[in-house]
């Protein structure tokens, strides 16, 4: 009687504090005390002896005040006014969470200073954050989650109160633009949690209104079906993505979770790569292998997928986080915390000071493993990546029941009517597949448990104190326990994992084994660089225990896997770990597979780049038999091959790409007489002009398209019809011998190397027609049909033929109800 009276109270609580609708399944952040265990807290003690406990290691802007007080701009040529805010929000974010998680009062205190200077310095409307930032929002978006972490850990009323004041000083049209492609308009992750938190009907509004004027993320019904790809700098699509989720969080409108599920369909179609991270270039540039991604990607990829795991209860999501972090985030760090890189890539076989092989900064530092780069947002950034996770490991349902999400080593406490209940999660995952749960604290007190069966699970088994549970163990999905846990409960959840080995289509194979990809770990010379790199800026770790490395090749890696017809087998060696080690540390890992392989010809590019995967059917191998070698976690790794060429695999059927110079074709492109000439389309974002461009001929080695520098200068000589800009080169009498092969740069980036076609109209990466090829009538004809005809679901997949279920799909753009 007394519990129910309590609920009543609770319930008429909740009602009085927020009228906000949250259709949410889960509550993010419900859970303010979430601690590492085992490995993963020895991992994060690496991480406060590291980068984010050592900030004179991250070198500028992490060297200052922080937000607690004006950071000074190092040097007014480089950079952007708002960069050091943005990167500094980044920082302290990491710094917070982990201070928590970790217990470590002087990170709390640190980060603090920035949160009370930035409360106690509001313009007299409420506005918060630098003053010289006027217009630009962004920033602010990013310290909001320092805030946002401050309300979860002790519900800090004056947060929601500061930012429902500071927030209501923006218009639409203020949130609808900005830098780097919009990003104004990530201020809607705070307005909306601002509008969960005060029932504020007016940050709503301006929180649809906002949105609904944008016009950079292009994702629409019309925009699936499309086959241009999408087009946006990466992080910023990856912030942006969680967007139109939160709207209906906070509305229940479908509308913005079918453009949220489509979206993220959309992006995992095109650019996924293997370790759970799209690609990035900085520009979402497709599924090659060859790409590499920025580590803010990891951070903001997963931050805005723990948004769509809370928002749709769906397992699905957390599976991608896991690989996202234990993949690629690892991937990109050594493994003590004191370096980074900028770029990292699956397929990595060279990680020096000059040897980036992304198109972006190609030949730069940006690959290499350094606690400091030119452009300072990963080093903030990447301080982020495990907090973030470790803070959503454990959710609480709309009932207040525990939820395990996100699998590691921890313990979560929660409040029950009856008192706090402790909730220890003991394992070696993501390398063991058995996770026991316990449960202590208060006597008498009881609280609903569900976990996660990982999408790549089909034979999960449960106990309950010994006993095998009575419940259903879908593969993808969130089982509750049939009864409460309490005091002394034990529940041992077993995930067996199989070895999986993955096609990538047209390019090679990978191999996984849970939520882990493996990869060989190329043998590697680890070698200080002390060189002072001119795109530096100066800049040095002030710490000299945190070193530059140049890491190169001591071994081969030029395998390809060799199918012998078995099994992979799966190694376990006994390992003395000492204490300190972790199963990430490569000489420790417990988990290996042995891959047959033979060797093939298959060298770096240039002496000084990671190569791209040999063209698929045309292997040289070399001479020798096939062999075996052992593939370790790809976190584990730096210099590493991921995706093996595979010796069985047939030459792909060539299709002859179509140039076809397109109906819409602005004017302005056309073959000139007597010259020859090239377009090219400049993108939309991170692209300063003018442009040069530059071309080889036949025979002609003494231009290195490998540089940035040099070439002739471009004209601007129009726009596309969605406003991007055409650049044109004209080039000599075409008397001469013809070029065959061209690049466009900016004196700073720079274009793949790409065939030379006269009149040619080419993007960043391909060339997309040739302005002289007429259209035949025939192929247009059937290219309209074939899209007339096909069918696709609201996950944007296409369906074969015509649909057999009744329903929703999209069908030549539009959204059309099947009856059967
Ligand atoms: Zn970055």
């Amino acid at each position: 009687m007394r519990r129910m009276l309590f609920m009543a109270i609770m319930a008429m609580y909740q009602c009085v504090c927020s009228l906000a609708v949250n259709v949410s399944k889960y509550d993010a952040g419900g859970v303010p005390d979430i601690h590492p265990t085992g490995w993963l807290q020895t991992l994060l003690q690496r991480q406060h002896d590291g980068l984010t406990g050592h900030p004179e290691a991250l070198s500028y802007p992490y060297n200052s005040c922080l937000w607690a007080g004006e950071i000074s701009r190092s040097d007014e040529s480089y950079g952007d006014n708002w960069w050091r805010y943005e990167q500094t929000a980044y920082y302290t974010d990491g710094l917070l969470r982990l201070g928590y998680e970790l217990n470590a009062s002087e990170m709390v205190n640190k980060a603090m200073e920035g949160i009370e200077y930035t409360l106690a310095n509001a313009t007299d409307a409420g506005v918060l954050g630098n003053r010289s930032l006027t217009g630009i929002t962004w920033p602010m978006s990013v310290f909001f989650r320092v805030l946002q972490a401050k309300y979860e850990h002790d519900g800090d009323q004056r947060i929601p109160a500061a930012l429902e004041r500071h927030y209501l000083n923006f218009t639409e049209k203020d949130l609808a633009g900005g830098i780097v492609g919009g990003r104004n308009i990530m201020s809607l992750e705070g307005i909306l949690w601002t509008y969960g938190k005060t029932g504020n009907e007016q940050l709503l509004k301006l929180a649809e209104d906002a949105w609904a004027i944008q016009d950079k993320f292009a994702v629409d019904e019309t925009a699936i079906t499309s086959s241009e790809p999408f087009y946006m700098h990466s992080v910023t699509f990856c912030e942006m993505l969680k967007l139109p989720l939160l709207l209906y969080a906070y509305t229940g409108k479908t509308k913005y979770l079918d453009l949220a599920i489509m979206a993220v369909r959309k992006l995992e179609r095109e650019s996924m790569l293997p370790d759970g991270v799209p690609s990035s270039a900085e520009f979402l540039v497709g599924n090659d292998v060859h790409h590499s991604h920025e580590t803010c990607d990891v951070v903001d990829l997963t931050w805005t997928l723990h948004h769509y795991l809370a928002v749709t209860g769906e397992a699905e999501w957390a599976d991608k986080i896991e690989t996202a972090v234990y993949n690629a985030g690892l991937g990109s760090i050594t493994k003590d915390f004191h370096t980074l890189q900028y770029f990292s890539s699956i397929n990595q076989f060279i990680a020096t000071g000059s040897s980036n092989h992304n198109i972006y900064k190609h030949g730069s530092t940006w690959m290499a493993y350094r606690p400091t780069h030119e452009t300072e947002c990963c080093a903030g950034n990447v301080n982020r990546m495990l907090p973030n996770m470790v803070s959503r490991m454990w959710m609480k349902d709309s009932e207040g029941g525990a939820v395990a999400t996100i699998y590691g080593p921890s313990e979560a406490t929660f409040t029950t009517a009856q008192g706090n209940l402790t909730i220890a999660c003991a394992t070696e995952y993501p390398f063991d597949e058995v996770l026991t749960f316990t449960v202590s604290g208060q006597d008498g007190a009881s609280i609903p448990l569900t976990l996660r069966i990982p999408t790549w699970c089909q034979h999960a088994s449960m106990t309950i104190n010994g006993t095998a549970a009575d419940v259903e163990l879908k593969a993808g999905t969130f089982v509750r326990l049939p009864e409460k846990v309490k005091k002394g409960d034990v529940v041992v959840l077993t995930l067996p994992m199989t070895v999986e080995k993955k096609l990538l289509d047209g390019q090679g194979i990978y191999f996984q084994r849970g939520p882990l990809l493996f990869a060989y770990a190329i043998p590697q010379k680890m070698e200080e660089d002390t060189k002072v790199y001119e795109n530096m800026h100066g800049k040095v770790s002030e710490n000299p225990d945190f070193k530059s490395w140049n890491i190169t090749p001591t071994g081969d890696f030029n395998y390809a896997y060799d199918d012998d017809g078995a099994q992979i087998h799966v190694n376990r060696p006994t390992v003395e770990k000492p204490s300190g080690a972790i199963p990430f540390d490569a000489q420790y890992t417990p988990v290996r597979l042995q891959v047959p392989v033979r060797q093939i010809e298959w060298e770096l590019e240039e002496n000084n780049f990671t190569p791209h995967l040999p063209e698929q059917g045309h292997l040289t191998l070399l001479g020798g038999e096939r062999k075996y070698i052992e593939l370790v976690p790809y976190g584990c790794t730096e210099l590493r091959l991921t995706v093996f060429p595979d010796t069985k695999a047939q030459p792909m059927e060539q299709s002859t790409p179509d140039y076809t110079r397109p109906a819409d074709a602005p004017e302005c492109v056309k073959v000139e007489d007597g010259r020859y000439c090239a377009y090219f389309e400049l993108p939309r974002f991170c692209w300063d002009e003018p442009v040069w461009c530059k071309v080889r001929k036949a025979g002609d080695d003494h231009v290195n398209l490998h540089s940035n520098m040099d070439g002739d200068p471009c004209v601007m000589v129009g726009t596309t019809a969605n406003g991007r800009k055409i650049w044109k080169w004209t080039g000599p009498a075409i008397t001469e011998p013809s070029p065959t092969e061209i690049i466009f740069t900016n004196h700073d980036l720079l274009t793949q190397i790409m065939p030379f076609a006269n009149g040619g109209y080419y993007n960043y990466e391909r060339l997309m027609y040739k302005a002289g090829q007429a259209t035949p009538t025939s192929v247009k004809t059937l290219k309209a049909g074939h899209s007339v005809d096909s069918y696709y679901d609201l996950q944007g997949r296409r369906i074969n033929g015509k649909p057999t279920q009744r329903g929703v799909y999209i069908k030549n753009g539009k959204k059309v109800v099947v009856t059967m």
